[in-house]
């Protein structure tokens, strides 16, 4: 009996490690953390830490750790499916009723191979980026304003030029081409042969909140298109259920996510400290995406560009945001055309500010409305008008979408 893997992660994410572990041992904090006496090992002064950042417990005396699902199974003397049960019921999440058949345990098995061939090519790329032949990457991560500490945190890495080397490299470490043909870093050709997808290009890892590789993107350096390019869905990689730097920003413990178009964005917005910062894989926002942010957060703000094509993406996620039961606003970027380079002008305090005053998506919508009508037109008025009372009577008839913010930029109507 396993649980699926997203449902033991939301059990995990709905039950704070401190809420819990205080109903079992009297914790008192002590600046970012919270101390108690041990409850596996016996002891007079409290050694017994539990960090609300990370989301686990450490005892400085006995060595005992992990997080709350395996504190339950300490404690209680439980399985981890027994404890899996309890934390549900504890944050009233329906547990679904699962026995693996044959098939949907060789689905299983196949999605652990394939993870491990993600693990030995994020290694390989992450290699390259580190070696001779990765300077000039390096160089331009360097100079796109990257520290190493933040290159580190992300596993970047680099392909250099190559019909075969990471395949070569993949064959040598034992994996069958049977793994390699599906894992979507390959491209097989009866006449060339096989060619690794990726080829002089920075890498990005693409992780699940577990930190497991599930895919890649690759960036150009210079002006060859596309800019960027990600790998194909594979029986691990759903772009739509899963986020880049959600394995980051889910412990930053902040009030709000941010989500941010591109991976270089949401790397910039770490560095800077707006460590929830997260972007779609390449496509667009999903309500799989909405539903997974909701196991974290209320509320969401956007820093799509300030382009057209950056509203356009605002708009189409608005809706989805508010499906989900989440708050939606918009951060306003302006002069600049993205949060890297928003950050890199005018800088963290500056950015922070904007966050203060994002603006609340449903005056947001109907500002953007506004520029489809022309105003001094009475028939013009009149049709942003309608669309106006149309857009709140959907707002009234939806329990959740009540609006919690003043209206700050609205001067018409
Ligand atoms: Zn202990």
């Amino acid at each position: 009996m396993r649980y699926p893997e997203d449902v033991v992660e939301e059990v995990r994410a709905r039950n704070d490690i401190v809420d819990v572990i205080s109903s079992y041992v009297h914790l008192q904090k002590k600046g970012s953390n919270y101390f108690g006496l041990c409850p596996f090992h016996n002891e007079k002064s409290p050694s017994f830490s539990v960090s609300p950042q990370k989301q686990i417990y450490y005892c400085f005396g006995c060595g005992a750790g992990g997080n709350v699902i395996s504190f339950i199974q300490n404690y209680e003397n439980y399985t981890f499916p027994e404890a899996v049960k309890l934390l549900a019921e504890r944050a009233g999440i329906t547990l679904p009723e699962v026995t693996y058949s044959e098939e949907a345990r060789k689905r299983e098995d196949l999605k652990t191979e394939l993870l491990k061939v993600n693990k030995e090519a994020g290694k390989f790329y992450y290699y390259q980026l580190r070696n001779e032949s990765g300077k000039t990457a390096m160089q331009y991560l360097k100079n796109r304003g990257l520290e190493d500490e933040t290159i580190r945190k992300f596993g970047l890495g680099f392909a250099r030029t190559g019909q075969d080397l990471l395949y070569r490299y993949l064959k040598d470490q034992g994996f069958r081409d049977e793994l390699l043909k599906i894992c979507g870093i390959f491209t097989y050709d009866e006449k060339r042969g096989v060619t690794d997808k990726f080829w002089s290009r920075v890498i990005f890892p693409i992780m699940d909140v577990n930190h497991r590789i599930i895919g890649f993107g690759g960036r150009t350096m210079g002006e060859a298109k596309p800019k960027y390019l990600n790998s194909p869905e594979t029986p691990v990689f759903d772009k739509g259920r899963n986020l880049y730097g959600l394995n980051h920003a889910r412990t930053s413990r902040k009030k709000n996510m941010i989500l941010c178009e591109g991976y270089m964005d949401v790397i910039a917005m770490h560095q800077a400290g707006f460590t929830q910062a997260v972007a779609s894989l390449g496509t667009a926002f999903t309500s799989g995406q909405a539903n997974l942010l909701k196991r974290y957060t209320e509320e969401v703000l956007l820093t799509y560009d300030s382009d057209e094509a950056g509203i356009k993406a605002a708009l189409r996620a608005i809706p989805i945001l508010k499906e989900a039961g989440l708050t939606g606003r918009v951060i306003d970027l302006k002069p600049y055309k993205d949060p890297d380079e928003f950050i890199k002008n005018l800088g963290a305090e500056e950015f922070e500010k904007r966050i203060e005053n994002a603006e609340n998506s449903f005056f947001y919508e109907i500002r953007m409305l506004e520029r489809d009508y022309d105003l001094k037109d009475p028939q013009g008025k009149t049709g942003f008008a309608e669309a106006t009372a149309k857009k709140i009577l959907r707002l009234k008839s939806r329990s959740s979408g009540t609006i919690t913010s003043k209206p700050s930029r609205i001067n018409t109507v």
